[in-house]
């Protein structure tokens, strides 16, 4: 199995539907694996508009 990428948030998910905005919008084509580790201070976190640590896609398509 493959993990996918949550088109609403970019998270990357393991099973059928995103856990944090709850939407099954998932694509298996994504790129630019990136962990968020300290949210507030990162960049990237900022960019994605995501505030909780977590793995994430830079491109979800
Ligand atoms: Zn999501």
């Amino acid at each position: 199995m493959s993990d996918k990428a949550c088109r609403e948030c970019h998270r990357i998910v393991t099973g059928t539907a995103c856990a944090v905005c709850g939407s099954s919008s998932l694509s298996s084509d994504w790129g630019g694996y990136v962990v968020i580790i300290d949210a507030s201070r990162s960049n990237i976190a900022k960019k994605l508009n995501v505030d909780i640590p977590d793995k994430y896609a830079l491109k979800v398509r």
